[in-house]
């Protein structure tokens, strides 16, 4: 760590300058060779300006960039982190793995008991091991597809689910970030069987099913990718019912939720009686990892077993699946119990805080996700998602980052607590808010 910011951070004499000259120096060598600089879009910044920080280690609840300051993460790796950066038994677990050799191309005993614990936990019957949770919804659309025999997918305006190109239609995460239109590149022909509507719609999704034979629905198990925004009461079930009542699917995506919000994920607090589940992040424990399953009746109908075609050269690696076991075994109710009290705690003084600065806001929960919106609107679907006040939002992010609190560069993104948020991390955080509320109050004031 640089003297002086040591020494600045000793003192707790916070806030840190606004240039970050190590990750600036990375940032500006990886623009040439890397576009845009980063390996995912939301990373660089470009919501909120500003020098993306390049990170070079993390423990427990804190990350240390390259110019040696400390952040409390409340992004935790875009959510995969329930028990905070290199945990001690999930470094083990990899560390274990590693020296056995690092892939093997043939069925291990690690992808076995990671996917019965996933297959323990969920409703699913059986599972298949992919890379990343893009794998999981692109495979689980085929499979629907090819069970169903039709084409037609059902997808709402501001869910994520990777960025395959049949969903990356009205997509949220980083192309609502970016406020991107539907991207260049994918065509007419993938785009043509997708049919969006608005989230939290149930007359809108009945309207397509009266002159479309569907394939399937596919919905974010709770939507995080426009910041988080829960599905109405009784509006997963429904799409269940709908989509059964017409020979469709239901597909939940819980790569964010699964393992995330409760054992099972969104299920365990919202069961629904869905068809297909797609799950990633957690179950990865920080490694690349993803997955997804259903029913023995449907799930047969995939390669080897049956003709719908999947495969990965990487699928199920050992060191992912030692990590993903070893993160979901931590995982007992104490854990997800804590997850929630701290998610409670951190949204609260986030908008006490806000309060005192006058900042009119909304803080939405799915479970232990949540996020800010700043509007004075409810939100409820991706078009009220988006009638936040950017400017104030972007302030607030950087007057939590001068503070030492790492927040989603984006107002439309998920907050993520870690067990690992401890004493000193909630203080970090309490100490930041008042400071970074009465930033967003001044830029209010300066866009009206
Ligand atoms: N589905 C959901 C709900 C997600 O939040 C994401 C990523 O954030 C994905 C799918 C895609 O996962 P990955 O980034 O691992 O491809």
């Amino acid at each position: 760590m640089d003297d002086a910011v040591t020494t600045s951070y000793r003192a707790g004499s916070f806030p840190y300058p606004e240039d970050a000259p190590a990750s600036q120096a990375l940032f500006d060598r990886a623009r040439a060779i890397v576009p845009g600089g980063v390996n995912s879009p939301v990373r660089a910044f470009r919501a909120v300006g500003g020098t993306p920080r390049f990170m070079a280690e993390g423990s427990g609840a804190w990350l240390t960039d390259a110019d040696g300051r400390r952040y409390v993460d409340l992004v935790c790796s875009w959510g995969p982190l329930i028990h905070g950066h290199a945990h001690p038994e999930v470094i083990a677990a990899v560390q274990a793995a590693a020296v056995k050799g690092t892939s093997f191309g043939t069925p291990t005993a690690g992808e076995v008991e990671l996917a019965a614990e996933i297959v323990a936990r969920t409703p699913i019957d059986e599972v298949r091991l992919v890379n990343s949770g893009t794998e999981a919804t692109m495979t689980a659309i085929r499979l629907a597809r090819g069970f169903t025999g039709r084409s037609t997918i059902v997808k709402f305006a501001g869910c994520y689910h990777g960025h395959v190109d049949a969903l990356l239609v009205a997509a949220g995460s980083g192309v609502a970030t970016l406020g991107l239109p539907d991207s260049p590149g994918v065509t007419g022909a993938a785009a043509a069987d997708t049919i969006v509507v608005p989230y939290n719609d149930v007359a809108a999704v009945e309207a397509v099913f009266a002159h479309k034979n569907v394939a399937a629905v596919i919905t974010e198990a709770a939507a995080g990718n426009m910041g988080v925004v829960p599905p109405r009461d009784g509006f997963n079930q429904r799409l269940a019912e709908i989509a059964h009542a017409n020979g469709a699917l239901l597909i939940v995506d819980e790569v964010m939720t699964g393992f995330r919000v409760s054992r099972q994920g969104w299920q365990g607090l919202d069961p629904v009686d869905a068809d297909l589940y797609t799950y990633g992040k957690v179950m990865g424990g920080g490694l690349p990892a993803a997955a997804f399953g259903g029913r023995s009746e449907i799930m047969s109908r995939l390669a080897p077993a049956g003709p719908v075609y999947q495969a990965g050269t990487l699928s199920g690696n050992p060191l992912a699946c030692a990590a993903g076991l070893a993160s979901l075994r931590l995982a007992d109710d104490a854990v997800y119990k804590r997850l929630d009290e701290l998610s409670a705690t951190v949204g609260a003084l986030a908008s006490d805080a806000l309060n005192t600065a006058g900042v009119p806001h909304r803080l939405s929960y799915a479970g232990n996700m949540f996020s800010i919106f700043f509007t004075d609107v409810d939100v409820y679907d991706y078009e009220t998602a988006r009638t936040q006040d950017a400017g104030a939002f972007k302030a607030f992010f950087h007057a939590m980052l001068a503070r030492g609190v790492y927040l989603p560069p984006s107002a439309f993104e998920s907050w993520f607590v870690s067990t690992a948020l401890d004493e000193a991390a909630l203080e970090t955080i309490a100490e930041a808010l008042p400071f970074a509320a009465r930033a967003a109050a001044a830029a209010m004031g300066e866009s009206r």
